[in-house]
This record gives C-alpha cells, structure tokens and sequence, in this order.
C-alpha cells in the first residue's frame, strides 16, 4: 500500500547492459528536472525505479527478488519496473504475459516499457504524484536554457559526476538479429535508430554539462541508420545500397561526433563483427576514437556460432580484428563469450579458448549458457551440465587473466 503521496526523492536501480545504464542516467535527469531529489538509499526514496534486464534467468530472479526485500518495509516507495522485463511481457515480441509478469511482482505499482521509458514524469503528473508547478517548470526547463533561468541548476542535478564526464548516448533500440540464445529482440523490440539531429543536439548538451567522453550505444551501433534491406544487404554480400554511397551511416555519425568541439574521446558499444565496413574500420583513425572497442564473437567455433544464427565465422572475426589492428595497432579489444551453449563439446569449446589465446582479448564477458523461455534456443536440449559449464567459465576465466598478466 503505498504511503506518499508526493514524491520528493528517488532511487533507481539499474541492471544490465549500457543502453539501460544510459536509460536510467537519463531518467534520473528528467526526475530531477520536476524536482525530485536522487537518494542512494533505498530507505530514503519515494520513487524506486527498477531498470531490469531479461539476458539470463539470474538477471530476472534479481528482479523478482525485490518482492521478499521490499516486504519488509512499513512505508514502501512507489515502484516502477521498467527495461526489458517489462518488454517481454508487453511489446509486440513479448516471450511471456503480461498477467504472468504480474503475479510474479505484485508490489510493482507502475509497469513501462523500456521504449517508453521517460514518460514516467508525465505519468507521475496524471496520478498527482509531482506538482503541475514542478511539472511546469521542466517544460521551462527542456527550452534548453541551461543555465540562470533553468529550474534546475547543473549542480542540483543527481546525476554522479563520473556520469556526466562519461555521457552515455543511445542511438538506437532493440535488434532484429534474433540470435538464437538472445532475449532481446523480444525484450526491447525491432531495430530503431534515433535520429541524428536528436543525437548530435544531446552530445552537445552532455558536453555543455562537462562531458568529456560520449560512448555511443546500442545493441548494434554499426548498423545505425540502416533500413532492413540494408542491413540484408551487408550482412549477406557485404556491401552497402548504392544509394548509400560508399560509408555506413555510423561512419558518418562518427565523423560528425568527432567534430564537437570539447570531446576528447569516443567509444562505442556494442558491435557485431558482421556489420564492419571497411569505411568503419578507417574511421578507427580518427583523432577521439578511443584505443578500446567491443565486439562480440559469442563462440570460437563455427558449428556453434552457426547454431545460435550469428552471421560471422571465426576466421571472418579474426580478419576483422586483423584489419584493424592494421589501421589501430593500439586496439585493446573487448568480447561477449558464451560457454556451454547446447550441444557444445570440449573439443568445440577449446576453439573459443584458442580463440582467447590468439585474440588476447582485454576484457572478456564470459556467461554461461542460460536457457530463456521464447528464445528459439530453447527449443534445443540444455545438455552440457551445470558442472561442465562452470569448468567451462573458470577454465577460459584462468586462460584469459594469464594472457592479460603476459600482455
Ligand atoms: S545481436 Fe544477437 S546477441 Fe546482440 S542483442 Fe541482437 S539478438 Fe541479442
């Protein structure tokens, strides 16, 4: 039952990837905008924002775990549960229902998809939980007059200051790739790419505010920009329509990023191996881009790779990084891994540990393979064990941190 009736302060939690972090740094500026204070605590908030993440079973269970915890407050904040929980259970992919979502949180208050999430101010206002005066304000407020006769000024914002030198962007939403293991698809919708204008007029807004890093996201930054029959048409011959000329959208939004002034790096996440042109891999040189970048490889064996419908071999991914170690020797690379996904033997995972060894990969997210309802993995039998899985993870875990000490 809840006990507030005007919110004053707020606490969000985030789980998952960077798109959601840039979602929650985000809502956390609009919150502040009406006139709602950010608590690190738990304990001191009226709002509490969970920002979930459907990638494994774990990642769900945290969520649901939330019921026991908050079960034992007197005077429970107002809970809204947003990300890619709530979009499986109500965007047009949805992997379960809606009704089964909410038997499972019954103390969530207010549910929103994760397309639609800064609409939660405005729906604060319609249930009379912010004022129409603070309400108005942020209206003033969003003429981006930042500064004297802004509501709010930069220093009363919540937002943590490692935030604001590192702004986070997100540039597109969801995915169309359905690799066959993945929730997304379902969880966060088709492929949308945000405009550029409205990317470009938010990097100078975060540089205004003190940013000195912008990190561009998406579940496929590269295909930013990139219709569907585009998007075919480079990850089945290779090639670009003409009618795009001879860059990738991407390539010259990284152009364009790398112009404003008072940036001083740029990175960008994540990126599949089958969506780089060589125009992309060119952009690598220029002057802000930073010595650091993510590509997912998932498998060091093609059978497998094949199996979860990704659409690179691993000597296309090792002629990638090749290539651009050729135009950036400097490249520090990072990956996604999976151990144990079905049918999956010793024999094919030691090809993702040569893989390791070859790569020399800096940084390694490596998970083992979870079973999400929906998914058209989950048709398949979930026959490697728990126990092979661990020795799986542990193993390349081992593997990769010696490779790093040798660097
Ligand atoms: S590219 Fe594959 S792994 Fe990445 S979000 Fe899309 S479906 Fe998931």
């Amino acid at each position: 039952m809840l006990s507030r009736k005007l919110l004053k302060t707020f606490h969000i939690k985030t789980y998952g990837c960077q798109a959601n972090i840039a979602d929650s740094i985000k809502l956390s500026e609009e919150l502040a905008n009406i006139g709602l204070f950010e608590v690190d605590s738990l304990e001191e908030a009226d709002l509490f924002v969970i920002n979930s993440c459907s990638v494994r079973q774990k990642s769900e269970d945290k969520v649901y775990g939330w019921g026991r915890i908050l079960g034992k407050y007197t005077v429970k904040p107002y809970i809204v549960l947003t990300g890619c929980i709530v979009g499986s259970a109500r965007g047009k992919r949805r992997r379960f229902s809606f009704k089964e979502l909410e038997r499972k949180t019954p103390w969530v208050n207010m549910y929103v998809e994760p397309n639609d999430l800064l609409s939660v101010p405005d729906r604060l206002l319609e249930k009379g939980f912010t004022t129409k005066e603070s309400y108005e304000n942020r209206k003033n407020y969003n003429t981006n007059e930042i500064g004297e006769k802004s509501f709010c000024k930069l220093s009363d914002f919540s937002v943590k200051k490692e935030n604001i030198e590192n702004a986070l962007v997100n540039i597109s939403y969801g995915c169309d790739n359905f690799c066959t293991y993945c929730v997304v698809p379902y969880a966060r919708g088709e492929e949308v790419s945000r405009s550029q204008g409205d990317i470009l007029a938010e990097v100078k807004e975060a540089v205004k505010k003190g940013a000195k890093k912008i990190t561009l996201c998406g579940q496929n930054v590269n295909s930013w920009g990139l219709n569907r029959e585009a998007k075919f048409k480079l990850r089945t011959g290779g090639v670009l329509p003409p009618e795009l000329g001879d860059k990738l959208p991407f390539t010259k939004l990284l152009h364009d990023v790398n112009q404003i002034e008072g940036i001083k790096e740029i990175e960008f996440i994540s990126s599949n191996p089958f969506d780089f042109t060589q125009d992309l891999i060119d952009a690598l040189k220029l002057e802000k881009i930073s010595n650091y970048l993510h590509i997912a490889v998932q498998s060091g064996n093609n059978d497998i790779l094949q199996k979860m419908n990704r659409r690179h071999t691993v000597e296309e991914f090792k002629s990638l990084i090749n290539k651009i170690r050729k135009v950036r020797p400097d490249m520090e690379f990072g990956t996604d891994v999976i151990v144990g996904f079905p049918s999956e033997t010793r024999d094919q995972f030691m090809d993702t540990a040569d893989l390791f060894r070859k790569v020399k990969f800096s940084v390694a997210f490596i998970s083992m393979y979870s079973q999400r309802k929906g998914t058209a993995a989950a048709l398949l039998k979930d026959d490697v064990s728990r126990k092979e899985k661990r020795w799986r993870h542990n193993y390349l875990l081992s593997l990769w941190r010696e490779i790093k000490n040798e660097k």
